[in-house]
């Protein structure tokens, strides 16, 4: 069911948007050789509790699975496309290509935002994997518009990356968000014009386009959580949680 978030419910999730901007620009800065998974994590566990709010993956089920998600933030390395666990054992090293995923519940309300970076010197493959994704972000957002469509978005995504030869996971996709982790409407990040559920003042989605630097295809870690690419190249991820108004689209989750 897709909702429409009340004015105040809006400005709660004004207030969680900038609260988790800042926690992940300062998870990010941490992001350095030799920090491992585990460490970003527990920074940013503390950093959201610290304002008396909840981690929203933290314990997260997934539909029809039976495994708890047992950390606040993912960390997803170089192949790995999305829900990367933070560990010990996960050590960053310069060159890599780290995606940061993170969620919290802001006076129950739930935001959803990711970023990608590189660790030290990247080559150039990766400087632009990482531009156009985010570059893709700010495409996809730009169609959130009242009176547009699901498939407006992925359309404008898919249209931008195509040219650069980059796969766009076609598994995994943004989504409705506000009173749940995941809500109502399923969005693509590849799509058909004018296809798809209409969008509405008041409502609140995550746009978050997964590109891979080869092929789109994609598989679960054994692990049962980590997506990798399939041919072992390497993926960027971009989110942010937007507020359908009368007007532009607006980003919550940026400080
Ligand atoms: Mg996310
Ligand atoms: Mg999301």
């Amino acid at each position: 069911m897709i909702t429409i978030k009340t004015t105040e419910e809006i400005n709660l999730l004004r207030e969680g948007g900038w609260r988790l901007a800042e926690i992940l620009a300062e998870v990010a800065r941490l992001v350095k050789p030799g920090v491992t998974g585990k460490e970003l994590d527990m920074l940013a566990e503390k950093l959201i509790r610290e304002g008396g709010d909840v981690p929203s993956f933290l314990n997260y089920r997934s539909r029809g699975k039976g495994v708890a998600y047992p950390a606040s933030l993912c960390v997803s390395v170089n192949d790995q496309v999305v829900h990367g666990l933070p560990t010990g054992t996960q050590i960053i090293k310069a060159g890599d290509v780290v995606s940061l995923d993170l969620g919290l519940i802001h006076q129950g309300l739930f935001l959803d935002s990711a970023l990608t970076l590189g660790v030290g010197k990247i080559d150039t493959i990766a400087q632009k994997l990482i531009g156009t994704t985010r570059e893709s972000l700010s495409i996809g957002i730009a169609h959130v518009v009242a009176g547009k469509h699901v498939g407006d978005i992925g359309y404008a995504i898919e249209r931008f990356i195509k040219p650069h030869g980059f796969g766009i996971v076609r598994e995994l996709a943004g989504h409705g968000v506000g009173y749940e982790v995941h809500e109502d409407p399923y969005i693509p990040n590849y799509g058909k014009r004018g296809a798809g559920a209409e969008l509405k003042k008041g409502m609140v989605v995550a746009i978050e386009p997964m590109i891979n630097e080869g092929g789109d295809e994609i598989f679960l870690d054994k692990d049962g959580f980590t997506y990798r690419t399939r041919d072992g190249k390497r993926s960027a991820h971009f989110e942010h949680t937007v507020l359908i108004t009368d007007g532009e689209p607006e980003i919550l989750t940026q400080a």
